[in-house]
């Protein structure tokens, strides 16, 4: 049984701020499964329920509406919330699909008749139908601001770091995503201590927390997320977590790591699923994620974890492009642009453990796939 608050049927959340904005994803493509797979695979959906409380002692989840659902393997995926801030009670957030629905007519009505125009792209329009006023150059507030740019709005981003994705690429491949933006004729506000006045139309897009309420209300260990072992299990009996929600143990890493993106929750969520009906496999891939804005796709293969030294892979700003992470001289991440062919093979050499030399990673002829398999 899959009990789940929202009242759709599970989608990918990734389209939201990107095909789905742009409209070449259509509300009908965004399902995980169609309908028909999940009677088939014997799972029913109990859907725009929520959960208020796991009913540990009595294997029974309390639902809102009174009701209750008896269990004996429980699994939390409670995933993300957007990160909220006060004083933007009213503003837009992006996780779920009527947010998105809300978003998308907005930028719909920034779209001008006829068919685009490159030329507005360039440069901010001289008198844009809409503004749109997004707080956090993450990933989420850069996507949405190039969909925006895309339909035609004019569009300011805020952000406190000194580059945008400052956290997760760093402020080389920062500063040219930064360039990239501006390039597109976004007004994007760098360093931001304070904010000026804002339009109507404020998205914001700082981060996203871990939906740990029921977790914390059973006693369950979190620490920014569920605390789990490398087989998703909690300390509570027949008590799994998976997905965003967890920090969980990682062998390869050797430490828990916390992971939001799709790839990882898909892939770990199967291994805590078997691991739920007794298998003992842990999930033990490298996270990989993607990032579209404009024609660029962006890769990252690795698991956020701090660096002492970069190595560049191709020329700088001109994709496709590769900059390698590395710790005390070990390879631990990898970001490319429109370069998936890298990505894939530096993932293929952390997973195998090989060690490969700054040199190698620099060289462009250095062919990473026989690394990983020598
Ligand atoms: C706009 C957007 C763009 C993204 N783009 C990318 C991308 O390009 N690449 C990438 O790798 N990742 C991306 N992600 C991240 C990716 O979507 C998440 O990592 C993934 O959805 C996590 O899956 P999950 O199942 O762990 O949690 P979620 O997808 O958050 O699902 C959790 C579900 O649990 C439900 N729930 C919560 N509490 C309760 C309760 N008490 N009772 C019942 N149900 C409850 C929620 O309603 C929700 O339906 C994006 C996310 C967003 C929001």
């Amino acid at each position: 049984m899959l009990v789940g608050a929202e009242h759709d049927a599970p989608y990918e959340r990734p389209h939201l701020s990107k095909g789905f904005l742009l409209g070449t994803v259509r509300r009908d493509r965004l399902w995980l499964r169609p309908p028909e797979q999940y009677r088939e695979l014997g799972v029913e959906l109990v859907l725009g329920q929520r959960v208020v409380d796991l009913g540990l002692e009595h294997r029974e989840v309390e639902l809102e509406g009174g009701g209750t659902i008896a269990w004996d393997r429980l699994c939390i995926a409670t995933g993300s919330d957007a990160r909220r801030i006060d004083g933007f009670e009213d503003a837009l957030y992006l996780r779920e699909l009527p947010q998105a629905e809300e978003l998308h007519s907005l930028l719909e009505s920034c779209t001008p008749p006829g068919p685009p125009d490159p030329a507005r792209l360039a440069s901010a329009a001289p008198n844009p139908p809409l503004s749109l006023d997004i707080i956090g150059a993450g990933f989420i507030g850069c996507e949405v601001a190039s969909a925006a740019r895309q339909k035609g709005c004019a569009v300011r981003v805020h952000e406190a770091l000194e580059q945008p994705l400052l956290r997760v690429l760093g402020p080389e491949l920062g500063a040219y995503v930064a360039g990239v933006h501006r390039a597109h004729g976004v007004d994007l506000r760098l360093h931001a201590r304070s904010l000026p006045d804002l339009t109507e139309r404020v998205l914001v897009a700082v981060g996203s927390e871990p939906r740990t309420t029921l977790a914390h209300k059973a006693g369950l260990a979190v620490d920014r997320g569920i605390i789990v072992d490398e087989l998703g299990r909690t300390a509570g009996d027949g008590v799994f977590a998976a997905g965003d929600v967890t920090r969980f143990w990682h062998p390869l890493y050797e430490t828990r790591i916390r992971v939001e993106h799709f790839q990882t929750a898909q892939r770990q969520g199967f291994a805590v699923g078997h691991a739920m009906a007794g298998a003992t496999e842990p999930y033990r891939e490298v996270p990989w994620f993607w990032s579209d804005q404009y024609d660029l796709n962006l890769q990252y293969v690795g698991a956020g974890l701090a660096w002492d030294e970069t190595v560049m892979r191709g020329d700088p700003g001109r994709p496709p492009f590769t900059l390698f992470y590395l710790r005390a001289r070990r390879l631990i991440a990898a970001a490319g642009v429109n370069d998936h062919h890298t990505i894939a093979r530096a993932r293929r050499v952390m997973e195998a453990g090989k060690p490969v030399t700054v040199q190698q990673l620099a060289d462009p002829s250095f062919d990473l796939r026989a690394a990983a398999l020598a």
